[in-house]
């Protein structure tokens, strides 16, 4: 790293989304929360990195959630003069035959090390425009094709302009999934249609392991918005015949290309057979997703453990008892909260909100389709049976993006059962899941389930959460926990491994059978039956998971492997 200082250069990170902390709601999910881990991890390690995003300066949405079960989004409007530095410098793009004037606001990521790592978010809200462009950078992901077409040249077009006119130096431009892809186009012309040169300087990470995943836009309409940044053949070479695939853009001009994790390289490589794909496994900041008791016991007994984080894997040293009582206070915080929050006692005499000791199954994501949150429910008798002997609550929230019918749908259906199953298994959904929930609800479970529709979860990083918090993994063996989880040590798997060929029936047919058996036969009663086994599996998934799912891991795979 000495090396890359002296030449004072710079790795610059795009990506659409950046999830920091509550305040600042530019961030839909796991993608952008993963942005925001990575570069707080930078930030600790004194890497050499700056990393540019969109201001979407009225956020992704905030929930409301009827009683029925129907999602309200209201605008999450948020103030970056609060939180950040207005920069004088503007640059400008082309779009629709107009000059669209961004400027940056620059918010520094500072670590009690000493590292900077400053984030510049990209704002077409200036002086001059055209009132429309104005609007480019309000909401994240906001409007239709369009829309996104514009805010992927502000990112990635109007994002190079920025970092060069500012004066930064910059020796590899990573991509953060295919929205900032157009940033090679900008390249190209840069440096005189030089391909090896911008194949050297561009590595490329892709998150979306299904071709409907990945954003596509007609010719008519990229010619119409962004005219010719460089010749239509070259762009046709480069981003696909029929249509602009911003993936294959990136895969195309990147020399390092790597799926989030090993499952997702494998599966990546068939989606895009040809090219060269590595696999660098997700992790999380492991301070930011550690909870206030777990802090305290880590700094107590593996000083040193947040810019460390290797260090968890000596977690046997800690008594039971302390880990215990570090959950049980995240668990109360977690209960007391949801008991406050929400409306338990609707309209059955003896519920009377959810309790400390009862074990509690958390769920919460963005509420997509393959996220399956409505798997658990797929048999309710026998889940009724299940509850009778072990009496279990469950925790969901989750936001389902605007256009997403089926999402929705699924939040609806979710609050079906939460009625059907009332007076019998407490279940909450909670409202508006961000940041801010998160941290308070994935420490407060006893088990974090995850039940994605293979192979569409491609990382997945909330269950990785879990872990750095004791709380036992129950979920689906895709994304990442096909290499975090051992069976009855660090967790349990729900289904077929990976490389057993079944079909989709089939699979969903075994992942039912290990979701109701497990919990009726190993989960429950070793929660209640067996205190001591429970502790001892809570403590591998520290010393097994968390010490290695964690960003700083990442990040140092990152450089030895793309940026150096
Ligand atoms: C971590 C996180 C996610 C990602 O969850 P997955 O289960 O990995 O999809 C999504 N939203 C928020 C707010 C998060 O903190």
């Amino acid at each position: 790293m000495k090396h890359l200082q002296r030449k004072g250069q710079k790795i610059a990170y795009f990506s659409m989304e950046i999830g920091l902390m509550n305040e600042i709601p530019t961030y839909s999910g796991g993608l952008g929360v993963l942005a925001g881990d990575m570069v707080k991890s930078s930030a600790d390690l004194k890497l050499p990195l700056v990393a540019v995003t969109l201001l979407s300066r009225k956020g992704y949405f905030q929930q409301e959630i009827t009683k029925e079960g129907k999602q309200i989004e209201h605008p999450a409007e948020w103030e970056p003069p609060k939180n950040m530095e207005s920069l004088p410098t503007v640059v400008k793009v082309q779009i629709q035959r107009r000059e669209v004037r961004i400027k940056a606001w620059r918010y520094d990521v500072q670590s009690l090390t000493g590292g900077v790592v400053p984030i510049f978010f990209l704002d077409t809200d200036v002086e001059g425009n055209f009132p429309e462009d104005r609007e480019i950078t309000s909401f994240l992901y906001g409007g239709g094709e369009r829309d996104r077409l514009k805010q992927e040249i502000v990112l990635g077009i109007g994002g190079a302009r920025m970092l060069e006119a500012l004066g930064f130096g910059i020796r590899k431009y990573h991509m953060n999934e295919g929205h900032s892809s157009l940033l090679t186009l900008e390249l190209l012309q840069r440096y005189g249609m030089d391909i090896d040169r911008v194949r050297q300087l561009c590595v490329f990470t892709t998150h979306t392991p299904v071709e409907a995943g990945h954003d596509r836009f007609c010719y008519d309409l990229v010619q119409e918005i962004m005219g010719e940044i460089v010749p239509l053949e070259v762009l046709k070479r480069f981003g696909g015949h029929d249509r602009l695939n911003m993936t294959r853009l990136a895969l195309n001009l990147s020399e390092f290309i790597n799926g989030v994790a090993k499952r997702h390289k494998d599966v990546s490589i068939n989606l895009f057979p040809g090219y060269e794909i590595h696999s660098i496994t997700n992790g999380i900041h492991s301070y930011t997703w550690t909870c206030e008791s777990f802090r305290r016991l880590y700094d107590k007994y593996l000083p040193g453990w947040a810019n460390e984080p290797e260090l968890l894997v000596r977690v046997g040293g800690i008594p039971d008892e302390e880990i215990w009582q570090a959950h049980m206070e995240a668990k109360r915080k977690l209960i007391d909260y949801v008991n406050e929050v929400t409306d338990i006692c609707m309209n059955s005499m003896n519920y009377d909100g959810m309790d400390w000791d009862t074990l509690t199954l958390g769920f919460a994501r963005r509420a997509a389709g393959y996220k399956r949150a409505n798997l658990l429910f797929s048999d309710l008798e026998r889940l009724r049976k299940i509850n009778k002997k072990g009496t279990i609550q469950i925790v969901f929230a989750g936001k389902a993006h605007p256009r997403d019918g089926t999402g929705k749908r699924l939040i609806q259906e979710i609050f079906g059962y939460i009625e059907k199953l009332k007076g019998e298994i407490k279940i909450v959904y909670l409202e508006d899941y961000d940041m801010g929930l998160a941290a308070k609800l994935i420490p407060g479970v006893d088990v974090w389930l995850n039940t994605p529709l293979r192979p569409l979860e491609a990382s997945g990083t909330s269950g990785m959460k879990a872990a750095h918090n004791g709380v036992i993994n129950f979920s689906v063996l895709d994304g990442w926990w096909v290499e975090g989880w051992v069976e009855g040590i660090t967790g349990w798997a729900i289904g077929p491994h990976p490389n057993e060929r079944v079909s989709t029936e089939e699979a969903k047919i075994r992942e039912l059978d290990d979701l109701y058996n497990k919990l009726d036969y190993v989960i429950i009663p070793m929660f209640y039956q067996k205190r001591d086994e429970w502790i001892k599996m809570m403590k591998n998934s520290i010393g097994k998971i968390a010490y290695y799912f964690n960003s700083h891991r990442m990040m140092r795979r990152y450089v030895t492997e793309a940026y150096l």
